[in-house]
């Protein structure tokens, strides 16, 4: 149930509203085991939501899904340098079963390469299996120290695509095919806008040839890297020795990519949409995107406005809209107002006797403006036009904010005062060398979310790197992130 207090404001404390929010929608709790999630019905419907766009649009460019198993042999792990290196810290390690110690100790998987392609050696002889396209939808741990709901936690849901090519073109044009996936999922459901680009050596995926990544920025002015995309190369395929024959009869590896989003998106949308009210759900991914909320007095004003409401529900619902009569006894309508408004329901109608006489229903939208009256009759195809107004309205509004905060073409000063003033994206010269970035990530906290795709970057290019002066060799977006 609702309390009445209301939540601590974005501007007083973003992380106590977050968590506030949290709570007060009923989203995910915390579990007896420290940092791990217990998902709630009305975060997991979110999640739900989620998979099902994210999961047809996967088949939707010819990949299917299998499961593999959660446990892993330790030394499959360590077979990629890279990836064991970069993994080993945060696995958790299965020593006994049954009442006996493991001949070899079993990791929890903490992402699915070594598993999956030792799978595909077997599977993959000739070019004429190729390509595979494969996702699974599953859980997997990392022994997080700092755990945030939704944001890092040490166990979480998510997909991981898994794919193996005859060529490096085509494995590179999967790779991008699949952050493109997760930037129109992004911004056609979540109304998130991102920025897309490669990620520098010291960021990318332990294992990869090339990581890239969607990345958005949050009210409060911190990126939160939200899905990622890579281009293994054939590390991982000369590690498990995933070979086939070409068409010309040699012998060669395979070309793999791996890309993945998780529970963390639904962090992502609150932090980019919620007000000091609660939730602000996006129509496309609202498990209910309008709460019919019936006012009565008497007894007999009940019936007629409850069944009323039925039917108007059963007809929003045939027009598309996935709607929820809250018609529960012994709640006040005020308070039923605050619960849906807390969990972010797009649009809210409400319905009493004198509506009903007249014909009508008042509309209150969740994203601000005045209630209106609105005629019953052709109430289905006015809703869906208002939520796709609201869907594009959100989407917009985020835009707006992110560029408002982001600056280009920073100096070293400016930078500088950018990230003291808890400022956001900044684009700038980079010359390309670890030690600039090392070191401004220890002075600042900052780092280098993306090298943007052409289509973000400045219309000039620096020419000389924002910290150390010499030759530019790129543009690059630095923030504080998540
Ligand atoms: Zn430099």
């Amino acid at each position: 149930m609702a309390e009445a207090k209301a939540l601590t404001t974005r501007a007083a404390d973003f992380s106590a509203w977050y968590n506030e929010l949290i709570a007060r929608a009923e989203l995910a709790d915390y579990s007896p085991v420290r940092g791990c999630m217990v998902i709630r019905p009305n975060g997991y419907a979110i999640w739900e939501q989620m998979q099902r766009a994210l999961d047809q649009m996967f088949k939707d460019t010819g990949h299917q899904n299998a499961y593999f198993p959660l446990f892993i042999p330790l030394s499959y792990l360590s077979r990629e340098a890279e990836h064991v290196e970069g993994f080993a810290p945060e696995t958790a390690v299965v020593t006994h079963g049954g009442g006996k110690e493991l001949e070899e100790p079993l990791v929890v998987r903490p992402t699915s390469e070594t598993i999956i392609y030792s799978m595909y050696a077997k599977w993959i002889q000739s070019y004429r299996d190729l390509p595979v396209l494969i996702n699974q939808w599953a859980n997997v741990v990392r022994w997080e120290l700092r755990t945030r709901l939704f944001l890092r936690t040490t166990e979480f849901l998510w997909q991981e695509g898994h794919t193996a090519h005859a060529t490096e073109a085509e494995a590179e044009a999967e790779t991008r095919q699949m952050l493109n996936v997760y930037r129109t999922f992004m911004e056609q459901w979540m109304a998130m806008p991102v920025l897309t680009g490669r990620k520098t050596d010291s960021e990318r995926f332990a294992g990869a040839l090339r990581t890239y990544s969607c990345e958005a920025l949050m009210q409060d002015n911190k990126a939160l890297q939200a899905g990622t995309s890579h281009n293994l190369g054939q590390n991982f395929a000369r590690a498990f020795e995933v070979t086939f024959q070409t068409a010309a009869g040699e012998l060669d590896h395979v070309w793999n990519t791996s890309w993945g989003v998780s529970t963390r998106l639904v962090g992502a949308l609150i932090m980019t949409h919620g007000d000091d009210a609660g939730l602000v759900c996006p129509p496309r991914l609202a498990q209910y995107q309008v709460v019919i909320v019936p006012i009565y007095r008497t007894d007999e004003e009940r019936g007629n406005v409850v069944e009323a409401a039925e039917h108007l529900r059963k007809e929003l619902a045939a027009a598309g809209a996935r709607t929820h009569l809250d018609a529960r006894e012994g709640v006040k309508p005020g308070a039923k107002y605050y619960e849906w408004e807390g969990r972010g329901v797009p649009l809210r109608i409400e319905l009493g006797p004198r509506d009903l006489a007249a014909g009508t229903v008042v509309l209150a939208r969740r994203t601000g403006g005045k209630k209106e009256t609105v005629p019953i009759a052709g109430l289905g195809p006015r809703i869906l036009t208002e939520m796709d107004r609201m869907q594009a309205e959100l989407l917009e509004t985020a835009r707006a904010r992110r560029e408002a905060n982001s600056i280009r073409g920073a100096t070293k000063e400016q930078f500088l005062a950018y990230m003291e003033s808890n400022g956001g994206f900044v684009y700038a010269g980079f010359c390309g060398r670890h030690e600039c970035e090392a070191e401004i990530k220890e002075k600042t906290k900052a780092t280098i979310r993306v090298l943007p795709d052409e289509e973000f970057r400045s219309p000039d290019v620096p020419k000389t790197c924002m910290w150390c002066g010499r030759p530019s060799v790129t543009e690059a977006v630095w923030a504080k992130a998540y």
